[in-house]
């Protein structure tokens, strides 16, 4: 039994509209308020669009569930960045959380490790708790490279920000095979991976391994959250597309607390 408590994250992705926000946030507070107590025992959070990020923070307002961005920029403060929003920002329009090198951002917008580092590093330095996202294709999967490659990845951050920053932080493995597919990694697959990143870190610092959280992300939904959350190294997930039903999260959330 560890003592790590779960976290349920959301990740909105490019999804919504302030109509279909404010009845998503008005469903999570129903079904969340119907669970009770049990909520308690499990960190919720929502990552919406930029642009609606203030207005979903008012619309949460002490329902418990913080608010988290999809990326931000590595530089601090302000700046000719154009077209970039700087972790300050983020912080004054309610977000506590940032998820770093989503692998939709690695593949589609090029970020490698060197700038997901330098981007963990940013959230540290502007009071966000980074999520970072590690994982491998299918490709790599089938080539027998998962744990190099997400060995590469948590590396990178330790080699940029050192291995104390990782406990400031939490990681989410998210196979990049599972995510959106509908083809969920099988909870001794995802275990694995999770003892192994846990592993990793412990080569640096066995405390901070200890009690690091690491999500699971890919295909979660209401109906394998428990079983993946029944896992030793997986303390919750972190979740796409089933996160946009509030029904759906909010059993997320109740496997979750179990
Ligand atoms: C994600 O976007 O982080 C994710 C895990 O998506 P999905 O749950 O839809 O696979």
């Amino acid at each position: 039994m560890n003592t790590r408590r779960p976290m349920v994250a959301g990740n909105w992705k490019m999804y919504g509209s302030h109509a279909a926000n404010a009845a998503l946030v008005e469903g999570l507070r129903e079904g969340l308020a119907s669970l009770g107590a049990a909520t308690d025992a499990v960190d919720t959070l929502v990552c919406p669009p930029f642009v609606y990020l203030a207005a979903v923070a008012g619309q949460l307002g002490d329902s418990g569930v913080a608010v988290g961005a999809q990326n931000l920029c590595a530089e601090t403060g302000q700046g000719a960045y154009t077209g970039e929003i700087a972790g300050q920002m983020l912080r004054e329009v309610g977000c506590s959380h940032v998820i770093v090198g989503h692998s939709e951002r690695r593949a589609l917008y090029g970020e490698n490790d060197e700038l997901v580092a330098r981007k963990y590093a940013a959230a540290l330095a502007t009071g966000l708790t980074p999520i970072l996202c590690v994982g491998e294709t299918l490709q790599e999967r089938d080539a027998g490279s998962t744990s190099a490659v997400v060995a590469r990845q948590v590396d990178a951050v330790i080699a940029h920000c050192g291995v104390a920053a990782l406990g400031r932080g939490l990681i989410a493995y998210e196979p990049v095979w599972a995510i959106g597919t509908g083809r969920t990694a099988t909870p001794t697959q995802a275990q694995e991976v999770h003892a192994f990143i846990r592993g990793r870190i412990a080569e640096h610092d066995a405390i901070i391994a200890g009690s690091l959280r690491v999500l699971y992300g890919g295909s979660v939904k209401a109906g394998n959250a428990r079983e993946l959350f029944a896992m030793p190294d997986v303390d919750g997930g972190l979740v796409g597309g089933a996160s946009l039903k509030a029904e759906e999260f909010v059993a997320i959330v109740a496997a979750a607390a179990v």
